[in-house]
């Protein structure tokens, strides 16, 4: 019942054609979160690449977050930083099927493209090189997976909102472990396919809640525990980090190493919104997410985590706070994109190849030279 409440909440939050501006500009937090400490890792063998993308995460976003839990961000222990440049093929403010496809793929493509090219070719992924190169690979989502950022490493579609067709895609992605939403595309759909029944027969162990999810100890995973999109934050809880954590034990267990990209992927919808309570929530709760990858990445000492984002959402600003009392005021400018670099921190092996000021697509070109992949 409490999740039908949440699952209908969230729905109209999703429909971003029906913007409420909230015109709320303050926001204040008197429970921080206890962060992580990590040291730098030694080694220089690069094993495995985790990529955590915070959907339209700007370095204000960040600022904000930094000051709301009190001058304390896990995000903080990445020891190398760097700026990607988000702009697409065919618009300077770019949305998250192009920002997705350039970091997915290495090829800036045209808006709402999920991993084709500009002229609609296939563009092969991370996903699929990793695959061919004999890695595991994992996406873990807290938005619909049929939305583009988890598209870009599952589908090929010259447009994002073809939903059902890229959900369809997902069977042929060959992705080890998937995490997300949107089950209604998968076995609700006008073709009256059933994809989860499909799924099974493609080898995939299907659940369509967590607690089911959390008990597997090895094999191929497709979890999709609600339609539409799953709760926001406050109502997750330690959700994400978990189901993180869950992904990684599973796809560290092959002797080539892996590739998981995850999504913090609702900061994204708060910015559209212009809520700022909401906003620092999914911000702190992607960074509790990066605490728990981060001392895991640790203990192995072979793991580079990448940490960025794809755009800015609402082109916000801080504008004043408290540290102390990790209070934030904020001024949103749009409802939409815009057009400002974005930050990425890296942690591990190889974490120093990402300093600098370059394109998105270079995000796939040093991943695809420090995992060896074939493209
Ligand atoms: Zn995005």
């Amino acid at each position: 019942m409490v999740l039908a409440a949440l699952f209908n909440s969230t729905i109209a939050f999703s429909q971003t054609e029906n913007f409420v501006k909230t015109e709320q500009n303050s926001y204040s937090n008197d429970k921080p979160y206890q962060t992580v400490t990590v040291k730098p890792v030694k080694g220089s063998k690069v094993k495995n690449v985790i990529l955590m993308i915070g959907d339209g995460m700007g370095l204000n976003q960040v600022a904000a977050a930094w000051v709301v839990n009190h001058g304390h961000l896990n995000i903080d222990n990445c020891t190398y930083t760097g700026f990607s440049r988000t702009y697409c093929a065919n618009k300077l403010i770019t949305d998250s099927g192009a920002a997705g496809t350039a970091m997915a793929t290495g090829s800036k493509t045209n808006y709402h493209c999920i991993s084709v090219d500009p002229q609609g070719n296939k563009l092969n992924s991370l996903t699929d090189l990793a695959h061919a190169s004999g890695l595991k690979t994992g996406i873990v989502v807290t938005c619909n997976l049929p939305d583009a950022t988890p598209s870009v490493f599952c589908a090929k579609n010259i447009d994002r909102d073809k939903e059902e067709e890229i959900a369809a895609d997902y069977l042929n992605c060959n992705v080890d472990y998937i995490f997300g939403a949107g089950r209604e595309r998968f076995n609700k759909r006008t073709d009256k396919r059933d994809l989860l029944a499909e799924m099974k027969q493609k080898g995939y162990q299907v659940f369509t809640n967590w607690e089911e999810t959390s008990k597997v100890k090895q094999g191929k995973v497709f979890s999709i525990p609600m339609e539409g999109q799953l709760p926001l934050a406050r109502e997750r809880g330690d959700m994400m980090g978990k189901v993180c954590l869950h992904s990684i034990s599973l796809l560290n267990q092959g002797s080539k190493g892996f590739f998981a990209m995850f999504e913090g992927s609702r900061i994204d919808d708060c910015g559209h919104f212009n809520n700022l309570t909401q906003l620092m929530e999914e911000v702190m709760d992607f960074d509790r997410s990066i605490g728990e990858v981060l001392k895991w990445a640790e203990k192995d000492g072979q793991t580079l985590v990448i940490v960025l984002a794809d755009h800015e959402t609402g082109g916000f600003t801080l504008l004043d706070g408290d540290l102390k009392t990790g209070s934030v005021e904020g001024h949103f400018s749009t409802n939409e994109h815009s057009g400002i670099m974005v930050p990425v921190y890296t942690y591990g092996p190889g974490a120093e190849n990402f300093v600098g000021i370059y394109e998105n697509t270079e995000i796939f070109q040093r991943i695809a030279k420090l995992l060896n992949l074939k493209k």
